[in-house]
């Protein structure tokens, strides 16, 4: 995808700090990291937002991810880590390619668990849960 700075490091346009690679996934270290060992995993090709991703592609994506999240953490000896996606623009999404977050935690690091990324959280009676959970298993 022209323009996408993602597709230019994966075809190796522009530099990045690869620190693994598969048929389908690259990962490379986050160039503003929020921590020592901040990596980003995504296809090699464009793909804007999860639900496009063939199976295959998704399937080695994750596979990906669980393999490098145990080698990311003791790279930078952390006790733990949290894997995301801000996935689209509403979520906080500003490259609109594909990308799975591996952010390396510390104890008292000062940081948040994934529970506060969330805006105002909502009060929602059985109602309005037995709706949801029907949507959404439909
Ligand atoms: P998003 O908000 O889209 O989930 O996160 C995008 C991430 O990509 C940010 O953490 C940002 O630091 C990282 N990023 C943006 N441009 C580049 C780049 O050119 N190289 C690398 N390695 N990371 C980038
Ligand atoms: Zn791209």
């Amino acid at each position: 995808m022209p323009d996408c700075i993602f597709c230019a490091i994966a075809g190796g346009d522009i530099p990045g700090r690869i620190v693994h690679e598969t048929e389908h996934s690259l990962a490379f270290l986050d160039v503003n990291p929020l921590a020592p060992g901040h990596t980003l995993v995504i296809p090699k090709d464009h793909y804007a937002r999860l639900h496009e991703l063939p199976d295959e592609i998704s399937a080695d994506l994750f596979s990906t991810v669980d393999e490098l999240v145990p080698r990311v953490e003791d790279a930078v000896d952390a006790d733990g880590s949290n894997v995301g996606i801000n996935n689209g623009p509403a979520a906080g999404q500003e490259v609109e390619h594909v990308h799975v977050h591996i952010v390396p935690r510390f104890e008292d690091d000062g940081g948040n668990p994934i529970h506060a990324v969330a805006g105002d959280i909502p009060d929602l009676s059985d109602d309005e849960l037995d709706d949801i959970e029907s949507a959404i298993a439909e």
